[in-house]
């Protein structure tokens, strides 16, 4: 069997290389492991928010903002160690990759302007008017049927060897069979590896306890390919995690609790850390506290500010936030000592009302909390791993810093533009290297296979 563009997985990076390449007129086939990746894969399970920097929606809303702007964004929140090919392309072409999804979707991405994210001076996330991922995903994979995309599965790509006028790609089926298929480009659109234990404790030792939060699959299947051809591989110990998973219901706690004043106290009743560097970089400081485990305190003004958010509403719904009218009654409800609490909410009191800076040096608070307090009991998850395959401008791997033919990654196969550990982790990173990569992979794989057939480049 011959394809001029296969894709390897169907979440949104592969979804965007295959459809990008199609629209291009070019045969696509996409490969993907899992019978049930449009319920498990990571992407669906994404709040669907994408940043375009400079966009017509921005303009509406008097958002003055531009890509020099959010690249000068992630480089303060990675302390200026974020790929630079990455971060400059990805950010450049950011408004570009949200008109596309626009126009290829049929419908216009709206800009979230009711949350702050830590780290965005500007708004310029765009989702979904649900906030889903699975909506997100759904019109992506609709599109990509719409254009006569095959989405082979269960269908595993397991091998790639490089001839000069093609890539030979070996796939597994589940009946233990293994087929040869020759293709003119291929994308790695795998996902990243943080459901695999053994790279987790590799790469990201300090989560390796932390609750895994992400979609099927993630098994670092790109790295190994990546090792079997030599390719360059990067900022493998770059990660996106989440500090606030309510573990007896399941749910993620939006982050936007915290950014509207929440409060968030370890099980001895202190806070540890500014809970404003985010909810990535606080899931690395709330793994290193008693049992990884913390208490997420925040009031009703808090709660009705979080109500846009579905999981938000079914948590409360469900119970799971439990109210205390007084310290006393918070101070029993989490087990900790009254006075060690009271401490603790007097001073965080303080330091909200820009009375006394506070210990721990948060100074984005939006009001102290009042009574009566609500309390979540939260843990660290870890959701995806933000290194692997170095790519240039065109999304092309590298091998030895020189770009690989016809060879392309995307999305958690690649490298992000997060810099190191969990704290550079912008809200929006995930999708834009997945889908924004996958625009870009798509329509270079089929440029080449469009102008070179099975020559070599
Ligand atoms: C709870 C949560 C919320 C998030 N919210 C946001 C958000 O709002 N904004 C944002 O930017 N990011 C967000 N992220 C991150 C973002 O969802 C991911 O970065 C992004 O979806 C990754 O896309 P992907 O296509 O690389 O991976 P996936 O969506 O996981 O797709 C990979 C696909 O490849 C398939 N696959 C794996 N191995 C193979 C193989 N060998 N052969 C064939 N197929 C294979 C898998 O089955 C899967 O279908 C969130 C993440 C989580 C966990």
């Amino acid at each position: 069997m011959t394809s001029p563009v296969v894709v390897a997985g169907a979440g949104g990076a592969g979804l965007a290389a295959a459809l990008s390449a199609a629209q291009c007129g070019v045969d696509t086939v996409v490969l993907e492991a899992n019978l049930h990746y449009r319920h498990a894969c990571t992407t669906v399970m994404s709040t669907g928010l994408v940043p375009g920097a400079g966009t017509p929606a921005q303009q509406a809303a008097n958002v003055d903002d531009s890509p020099e702007d959010y690249a000068a964004d992630i480089l303060a929140k990675t302390g200026e160690t974020s790929d630079p090919v990455t971060t400059a392309t990805l950010t450049a072409r950011s408004a570009e990759l949200v008109e596309w999804l626009g126009r290829s979707l049929r419908r216009a991405l709206e800009l979230a302007t009711d949350a702050r994210y830590p780290g965005h001076r500007r708004h310029r996330l765009h989702a979904p008017a649900d906030r889903s991922g699975r909506t997100l995903h759904g019109a992506l994979n609709r599109a990509v049927i719409a254009h006569d995309v095959e989405v082979l599965m269960p269908y595993r790509l397991v091998g790639v060897a490089e001839r000069t006028d093609a890539l030979r790609l070996t796939v597994a089926t589940p009946d233990g069979a293994r087929h040869e298929m020759d293709a003119g480009a291929l994308v790695l659109a795998t996902g990243g590896f943080a459901q695999d234990p053994e790279l987790v404790r590799r790469h990201l030792p300090q989560l390796e306890a932390a609750t895994y939060f992400g979609g099927d699959h993630s098994d670092g299947q790109a790295l190994r390919l990546a090792e079997e051809l030599g390719l360059d591989c990067a900022y493998l110990d770059s990660y996106t995690g989440h500090a606030s998973y309510a573990h007896n219901h399941g749910v993620l706690v939006t982050w936007n609790a915290v950014m509207h004043g929440g409060v968030i106290v370890n099980t001895a009743g202190r806070r540890f850390a500014d809970e404003s560097i985010g909810y990535s970089g606080f899931a690395d400081a709330l793994a290193g506290q008693e049992a990884s485990r913390g208490f997420l305190l925040l009031d009703q003004r808090i709660a009705d500010a979080c109500k846009t958010f579905p999981e938000f509403t079914q948590l409360r719904d469900a119970g799971g936030i439990r109210w205390a009218d007084d310290p006393v009654a918070l101070a029993r409800a989490i087990g900790v000592p009254e006075t060690v609490l009271g401490a603790t909410l007097e001073e965080a009191g303080i330091a909200a009302t820009g009375a006394h800076p506070d210990p721990h040096g948060r100074t984005d608070w939006e009001a102290p909390l009042a009574w009566p307090v609500g309390v979540i009991p939260i843990s660290p998850i870890l959701g995806m791993s933000q290194g692997g395959l170095v790519t240039d401008e065109q999304a092309r791997v590298r091998r030895d810093g020189r770009a690989v033919p016809r060879l392309y990654a995307a999305g958690g196969a690649a490298t992000g533009t997060s810099g190191h550990g969990g704290e550079g982790y912008l809200a929006g990173n995930g999708l834009l290297l997945a889908l924004g990569l996958g625009y870009i992979a798509g329509r270079d794989a089929a440029r080449v296979v469009s102008h070179y057939g099975h020559r070599a480049p």
